[in-house]
């Protein structure tokens, strides 16, 4: 009870998250929540698998743009499109921001959002090579993005 009170205030956007300096927001829908095997993700959350999930990039409010770093999310790959926003007062991960500002992506559990309200729908980039048992839960396992994912137009 005490932690919902807490929360009503953010609880007045369907989703949001965040830290105490950066806060973030979203009033509609993903376009995308998956479980990611990729390796940049091991890499970056020191995760087995990543919970990912991708908000249209206009739908993703941010409070204070100027108060993140931004940083390439695959070090190994400066040029690619995603970077990882990281508070620059508390180095709290805040979203992936695309330049092309086709998406914004979200990790719910290391970027304050609530995981359980955000289910993922699928197994992203699984690669048996890996030697990573196969997920057994039911849910699709794709090798990369599901086939049928567009990306959204540029906002
Ligand atoms: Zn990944
Ligand atoms: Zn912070």
């Amino acid at each position: 009870m005490t932690h919902n009170e807490e929360r009503e205030e953010s609880m007045s956007h369907k989703y949001s998250g965040g830290c105490d300096h950066v806060h973030t927001h979203s009033d509609n829908e993903p376009v995308d929540n998956h479980t990611c095997h990729c390796s940049v993700c091991k890499r970056v959350t020191g995760q087995d698998t990543t919970h990912v999930v991708f908000f249209k990039h206009g739908d993703v409010a941010v409070d204070n743009l100027d108060g993140m770093n931004r940083q390439p999310f695959n070090d190994q790959n400066p040029d690619g499109p995603l970077e990882l926003c990281t508070c620059a007062t508390c180095g709290t991960p805040i979203m992936l921001d695309d330049k092309q500002n086709r998406i914004r992506a979200i990790v719910p559990n290391l970027m304050g959002y609530d995981p359980a309200g955000l289910p993922a729908t699928y197994h992203a980039f699984y690669d048996p090579a890996t030697g990573a048992p196969e997920p057994t839960d039911g849910r699709p396992v794709h090798a990369g993005l599901r086939p049928d994912f567009v990306w959204p137009d540029p906002s």
